[in-house]
């Protein structure tokens, strides 16, 4: 017979008075397996800490935001916003799929041209594109969205240089009821900035102004937020159509879809707040449809949702490497992951599950990283079951930011792997070295030879 392991009994509080919509903290339930493929194995064969992304859902999530927006509006595009999540294997699915290339630097818009985008169907974002970049981007006849008004004029100066006549829209900043407002990129709504931005584009007939973008924030939970943004977007094609006789080809509502993820803080899960894909393209399809754009003149619908096609479809699987009683008695796991693979944790509660059945008691637990930092903080506090060393665990919802923002830090980033269709794995992102790192440093002839 099996030895049983001895579980120190302990005293639980009931925080009467406290109960949420779901009554008393349940019982977490273990997640053995992803796509039926069991995680305890993947550990083994792939090392701890590991990421997992499951390709069958990456395509679940795409068809069902891309049919909530097909199904109410005749023309819509999405565009992989690279920055969430650029490995070369996600983004190829993304382009399987249909999705053109989004990028907010010259270093993802060489990627997403050697993934084999075409330029035509890059749209090129953000406030960092050098002199150089445009260039490319100009030749390649790509998407330039124009951050302020040293780019513009940079774009008319190369349009004389090169002899073409770069493809452009103009990004615009609005107050739609969300504070704080993202003011910083593009030309302001309000204070009719961006009506000027557009008019000086078509004074200078060197431009091919094709359309008009947005991205108003991230992690957002309200539609009307989507609703204002359309109508005001849309009330400048009116203008410039009245005008000018101009008829943009797009509209770019950008990304800011909230994940499933639950923010720091909040009283209900994610799971619950935030909007569905079918609520968002309600929202942004009425905008348009009742706006007083010409019916045959609708533009086509760009979206450049990142977080909440991507998130879902990842996992961080590790291993715990520790535990131990805080000065005041509270519990402490600690994890072999930490805040430099999961830079979410800083937004997040972590939905943070064992892979198997342990302790029918939870305690409530601080879920530390590796790291030898005060702040490498999974979980501040979280029912969590008593796990011991050499227990494993899966986190969910890592699939956004998580795979690009790392950062090598004391420990290597690890493997990432892909599972298939049939539930094969792939290495997508091999686990760091010793040599990897090194292979970028020099070592001048001096410093080579040292006697202790
Ligand atoms: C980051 C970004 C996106 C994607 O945003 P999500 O919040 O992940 O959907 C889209 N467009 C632009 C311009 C961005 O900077």
């Amino acid at each position: 017979m099996r030895k049983l392991t001895f579980e120190r009994p302990i005293i639980q509080r009931i925080n009467a008075g406290l109960p949420s919509k779901y009554g008393m903290p349940r019982r977490l339930e273990p997640l053995s397996h992803i796509d039926g493929v069991s995680i305890q194995t993947l550990l083994e064969e792939f090392g701890s800490p590991l990421f997992i992304i499951s390709e069958q859902t990456i395509r679940k999530t795409y068809k069902e935001a891309y049919r909530a927006f097909s199904s109410r509006y005749p023309k819509v595009q999405f565009s992989w916003s690279y920055k969430t999540n650029y490995l070369n294997a996600v983004c190829n699915i993304f382009h399987q799929e249909g999705a053109w290339a989004e990028v907010v630097s010259g270093f993802e818009y060489q990627k997403a041209l050697s993934n084999g985008v075409p330029g035509e169907l890059i749209v090129f974002n953000g406030p960092d594109k050098s002199q150089e970049d445009l260039r490319i981007a100009i030749q390649n006849h790509s998407l330039i969205h124009i951050d302020h008004f040293d780019e513009l004029y940079e774009l008319i100066h190369l349009s004389k240089e090169l002899d073409e006549r770069p493809k452009v829209a103009i990004r615009v900043n609005m107050d739609t009821g969300i504070y704080p407002q993202w003011d910083r990129f593009g030309f302001n709504f309000e204070n009719g900035e961006a009506w000027d931005a557009l008019n000086r584009i078509m004074a200078s007939k060197r431009l091919d102004l094709l359309g008009l973008h947005t991205h108003i924030g991230t992690y957002m939970l309200s539609t009307d937020a989507y609703r204002v943004a359309a109508t005001k977007l849309a009330s400048l094609a009116v203008k410039l159509e009245r005008k000018y006789g101009h008829i943009l080809q797009y509209i770019d509502l950008g990304g800011g879809f909230a994940s499933k993820n639950t923010l720091r803080g909040a009283y209900y899960p994610g799971t619950d707040t935030a909007p569905s894909f079918d609520d968002f393209a309600e929202a942004i399809t009425s905008a348009l449809i009742s706006s007083d754009i010409k019916p045959d003149h609708l533009p086509l619908l760009l979206l450049e949702t990142g977080r909440a096609l991507i998130d879902e479809a990842g996992y961080l699987a590790g291993t715990v490497l520790a535990t131990k009683r805080l000065s005041d008695g509270r519990r402490a796991t600690i994890i072999d992951a930490g805040v430099n693979l999961m830079f979410t944790s800083f937004w997040y509660e972590h939905d943070l599950r064992p892979i198997a059945p342990v302790s029918d008691q939870s305690e409530d637990t601080t879920i530390y990283g590796p790291l030898c930092m005060n702040i490498d903080v999974i979980r501040s506090n979280m029912m969590f079951p008593l796990l011991k060393k050499g227990d494993q665990f899966v986190i969910r919802r890592v699939g956004a930011y998580n795979m690009t923002q790392w950062m090598q830090f004391i420990t290597y980033r690890p493997n990432v792997i892909l599972l298939d269709r049939e539930g094969k794995p792939h290495i997508i992102r091999k686990k760091e070295t010793l040599e990897t790192l090194n292979s970028q440093e020099e070592l001048p002839d001096h410093l080579k030879k040292f006697d202790l």
